[in-house]
């Protein structure tokens, strides 16, 4: 071997012992092959089923807008998802729009996360659920690079994740005694009001079971002398708390609501990011933080933090969206109060393994990342 040829040679074994391990997108450890060192974003939109219609206070809709997305490093694919129900605002045009004008290739070390998202929101303002796909798919990456779950990069333990509460929609009095029926297996009900007949559909569920219900108004209460007639009602009926009583506006009528409630009065609407905090703060007694609003998994987690700070309850929610979003969220659920994390049930064409409810808790999978493999 001549001289040339051998420094070749070492140069190669010293590159093989020294090439990392790394994570395959199924969490596998390989060997990294085909480095390419830069971001590589893609991304195709992909239409929700919804097992039933879904009935709010001010629609109703069967399908859900959405996104999927895939962010590659160095062969390591991260799984990301932006769910667009249409009072958001987004649409897969806006997502697909936000997403394509992204030059992520700029980007050569992934864990710049405080930078990415810096640079998300100077190409546009808002866009939250385009930036929480974005988001959601980089946690996925770092996980994997890292091999870990991010609940446990978070320093949280899985066992104290809460009870996920399962939506009974507003619907007619036989359809919604069916649904209790489906909802056996969870330990809390969400209703959903804001109608007419919100006594009625509560004395339906109470004819049922006794398990406890949490309640989202969706601002349909804008009355706050009736708001609170309700709040004491549904607290002799095993109410837990009660969700965007009044119209998000209505700023000083909800912090009148919340000094006489006997129940938490929990902000959804009202809010979307960190900023939103501590104005939250001066009307609600907690707020419910949901990664299509907080443009992702690392607004959501300093959300919670500065909750907790604050001394507000912390409720964990999501729209219809597959398991991938879904359990995503389910990383942070160790933090929060209640989870609201139903999501991926109310879909007929999940295209993710992820979360499980055991008992009716949430169970985050063992997986490095966000925790999903693909459906075959
Ligand atoms: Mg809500």
């Amino acid at each position: 071997m001549d001289r040339r040829n051998f420094l070749k040679g070492a140069a190669l074994s010293a590159m093989a012992i020294a090439a990392p391990i790394s994570f395959s997108a199924f969490g596998e450890p390989t060997k990294q092959t085909g480095r390419s060192g830069r971001l590589n974003l893609t991304f195709f939109p992909y239409e929700l089923q919804l097992r039933h219609a879904f009935n709010l206070a001010k629609y109703s809709r069967t399908t859900t807008p959405d996104v999927q997305v895939r962010i590659e490093y160095d062969g390591i694919v991260g799984y990301g998802e932006a769910s667009m129900p249409p009072y958001l605002g987004e649409s897969v045009e806006s997502v697909t729009k936000f997403l394509s004008a992204l030059d992520l290739s700029q980007f050569t070390d992934p864990f710049r996360i405080e930078e990415i998202h810096e640079y998300m929101d100077s190409v546009a303002p808002n866009n939250r659920a385009a930036k929480a796909s974005v988001d959601i798919a980089l946690h996925d990456l770092l996980g994997k690079i890292m091999g870990q779950p991010w609940y446990k990069i978070w320093g949280l333990d899985p066992g104290k994740a809460p009870s996920t509460s399962f939506t009974i929609g507003i619907d007619k009095a036989d359809v919604v005694r069916q649904k209790v029926d489906e909802a056996d297996p969870y330990n809390v009900l969400k209703v959903k009001m804001g109608l007419d007949n919100d006594k009625e559909l509560v004395e339906i569920i109470r004819s049922k079971t006794d398990r406890p219900i949490c309640v989202d108004a969706n601002q349909g209460w804008s009355d706050k002398e009736k708001a609170l007639e309700m709040c004491h009602w549904l607290s002799e009926r095993n109410c837990l708390f009660v969700e965007q009583p009044m119209p998000k506006e209505m700023i000083e009528e909800t912090a009148w609501l919340r000094e006489r409630s006997p129940l938490p009065i929990i902000a959804d609407e009202f809010l979307q990011r960190l900023p939103d905090v501590r104005r939250a703060a001066e009307a609600y007694d907690g707020i419910n933080i949901k990664l299509m609003k907080s443009t992702g998994m690392h607004e959501a987690y300093q959300m919670a933090v500065l909750a907790r700070a604050l001394g507000m309850k912390v409720m964990l929610g999501c729209m219809t969206e597959t398991s991938c979003a879904v359990t995503a969220a389910a990383q942070l659920a160790p933090m929060v109060d209640w989870a609201d994390l139903d999501g991926n049930l109310l879909i007929a064409n999940d295209l993710f393994d992820g979360i499980k409810i055991v008992n009716g808790k949430v169970t985050i999978p063992e997986r490095p990342g966000i925790g999903v493999e693909p459906l075959a």
